[in-house]
């Protein structure tokens, strides 16, 4: 059977931190499917085609080609289903990461049985969309923190 993992989150915007979990992923699973969450209530801060394109251009220059992104509303656990996945993947950076988490996962192994697999944050724990965006509106030059194709969207 083909292990094949599904990513979500906001990433809005994708970080460093986004792209270790996706590339230790990679080697674990023979797929993994980065899935933008998209949610009409939730405001949105970068565009989440724009976001999509960064994060392809990424994975392509790494040469992750068992990854593949989508963007998508509704239940991650359907999304995930749809795409054959057999386990869902997030990053733990945190306690408080683990409190939320596990909530989910719960929920999504209760319901839909889909197990969750967690990947460690580790030196890249410290950084978050929210730390990013407020770095960048304050003047602070986030490259260091996020993809290449993702700081060339910021900087419009
Ligand atoms: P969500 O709104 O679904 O929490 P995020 O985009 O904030 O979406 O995060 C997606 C996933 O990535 C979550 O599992 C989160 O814990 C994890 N994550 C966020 N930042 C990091 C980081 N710096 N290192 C590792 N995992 C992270």
């Amino acid at each position: 059977m083909e292990k094949i993992g599904f990513y979500a989150g906001s990433f809005d915007p994708f970080t460093n931190g986004h792209l270790q979990i996706v590339i230790k992923a990679a080697k674990c699973f023979d797929k993994v499917i980065v899935g933008i969450a998209y949610n009409s209530e939730k405001e949105v801060r970068i565009d989440k085609n724009e976001m999509k394109n960064a994060i392809e251009q990424t994975i392509l220059e790494l040469g992750l080609n068992n990854v593949e992104v989508t963007l998508y509303s509704g239940l991650t656990a359907i999304e995930a289903k749809k795409f054959n996945a057999n386990i869902l993947i997030r990053g733990l950076r945190n306690g408080t990461d683990y409190q939320y988490e596990e909530n989910i996962a719960e929920n999504n192994e209760q319901i839909f049985g889909l197990d969750t697999c967690y990947f460690r944050a580790g030196n890249l724990g410290y950084l978050s969309s929210s730390l990013v965006m407020d770095l960048r509106n304050n003047g602070v030059d986030i490259t260091p923190y996020v993809p290449k194709h993702v700081a060339d969207l910021l900087k419009k």
